[in-house]
């Protein structure tokens, strides 16, 4: 029986910061690279960088493998160290509003938890990477609108009717991923009207690293330091009334941040308009199919009041890199199923239970029910004073815990 060279090793489906992440991690480093063939489709043009006003949470671990892929020094200076977190639990009305739960945000070895990055900044600093690896093929832009597995190859079809070739598919295309439906993958889903509003303010006084979760009856509002005396604003509100602030000039929409900030951080300007991020959740019941996986919010579409969708995703990168690199090595077939499976096994779980758990948080906060809102802010005091509990959460949030693949320790592949 004849085999046909497949035209490339490795097809990615979509190039935002988890597909380029990923492509990245496949090829090695600059003096160990893979050599594997990468092709990238997306339907955007990568050299156009789609800048929106989110800022990321990047926890240890996360910087870690952005350090380990030779990422982390161009981002270094522009990337903000979160030294502590405040979370509060209190109506707009109210004129007090205690903190209820104070974290120091270090590591066990006293290094930052999580640091706060751009989105644009991110993304054209993975994107320029790229450009190392000669074996990262960039497609025209465009979207894949099917695929088809035939022995030792899996065959995409683009929407300008041109076929691609490869021995795995990776599906990196998002929370509603046209491809996992195209495989047949049923997701869980949580229903929510929620709109995250984002954008940057500059104030005249410093933020002093402090990051401020504070949940609010309509959702979170979160505050992330950025470098300088400017901040990241995750703003959740219902989707109409995130419709309204829509409108809202520059002038209305700083006096509403104003309101909800339980923090003085002197005259407010914004940096950008507001961008609007409708609210999806959903989690896929499996993650590989035959030559096939998903990775990134195509695997796990989680709530951004943890901060983590991005760090999952970059888990997610580090595990399939490290089983794939593996199988090359020993010269087997990257797209088999044992490698899909060990994926699958090794991610599934931490992200399914993850996940749900952040979208039970979202409804627990999300209403003004007096008795749910008493038995919470007890439960938030009463985590406040145990420091092994709190230890524990901080761990969890830097990924730093259970099974590691070698890139969120920081290792070269
Ligand atoms: C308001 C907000 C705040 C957040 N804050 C944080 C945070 O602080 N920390 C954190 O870790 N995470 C955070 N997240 C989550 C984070 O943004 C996502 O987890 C992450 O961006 C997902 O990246 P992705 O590459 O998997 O998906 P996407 O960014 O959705 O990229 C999907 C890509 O696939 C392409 N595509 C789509 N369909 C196709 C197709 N058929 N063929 C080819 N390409 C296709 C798209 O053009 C796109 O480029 C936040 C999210 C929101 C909305």
């Amino acid at each position: 029986m004849s085999f046909q060279k497949p035209d490339t090793d490795i097809i990615i489906a979509g190039g935002g910061l988890v597909g380029l992440t990923l492509a990245l991690a496949l090829s090695g480093t600059k003096n160990r690279p893979t050599n594997l063939d990468i092709t990238l489709v997306d339907p955007t043009d990568p050299e156009i960088v789609k800048a929106d006003s989110r800022a990321f949470s990047i926890s240890a671990s996360s910087k870690n493998l952005l350090e380990a892929l030779d990422i982390w020094d161009t981002l270094a200076d522009n990337a903000q160290p979160v030294s502590e977190i405040e979370i509060t639990d209190t109506k707009l009305s109210e004129e007090i509003r205690p903190v209820l739960l104070h974290f120091d945000n270090e590591t066990e070895d006293g290094e930052p938890a999580a640091y706060i990055i751009e989105s644009g900044l991110l993304r054209s600093a993975l994107f320029q990477a790229t450009k190392n690896f000669t074996s990262i093929q960039f497609q025209p832009p465009g979207r894949i609108t099917g695929f088809e597995t035939s022995g030792q190859s899996i065959t995409a079809t683009l929407d300008n009717n041109k076929t691609l070739s490869g021995k795995l598919l990776v599906a990196c295309d998002g929370r509603a991923s046209a491809l996992r439906q195209k495989a047949g993958i049923k997701t869980v889903e949580w229903k929510s009207k929620q709109t995250g509003i984002t954008a940057t303010i500059s104030h005249s006084l410093p933020h002093n690293g402090r990051a401020i979760q504070h949940f609010l009856p309509a959702g979170p509002f979160a505050m992330l330091p950025l470098t300088g005396n400017r901040t990241s604003l995750v703003w959740t509100e219902k989707q109409n009334v995130a419709q309204e602030v829509m409108l809202y000039d520059d002038e209305r929409f700083l006096a509403e941040v104003q309101k909800r900030a339980n923090i003085d951080l002197g005259d407010l300007s914004l940096e950008n308009r507001p961008s609007f991020f409708p609210l999806s959740m959903n989690i896929a019941r499996d993650y590989v199919k035959e030559r096939f996986a998903l990775v990134g919010d195509s695997a796990h579409g989680m709530h951004w009041v943890a901060g983590q969708g991005l760090n999952f995703g970059f888990r997610d990168v580090a595990v399939l890199a490290e089983l794939v690199i593996k199988t090359q090595r020993l010269g087997l077939d990257i797209g088999n199923a044992n490698v899909l499976q060990d994926y699958q096994r090794w991610r599934r779980f931490d992200s399914f239970t993850f996940t749900a758990s952040m979208a039970a948080l979202n409804s627990l906060f999300s209403h003004d029910n007096f008795a749910t809102r008493a038995v919470r802010d007890i439960g938030l005091q009463a985590t406040n004073q145990i420091p092994a509990l709190k230890k524990f959460f901080i761990k969890e949030a830097t990924g730093l815990s259970g099974e590691l693949p070698r890139l969120l320790k920081g290792e070269r592949l």
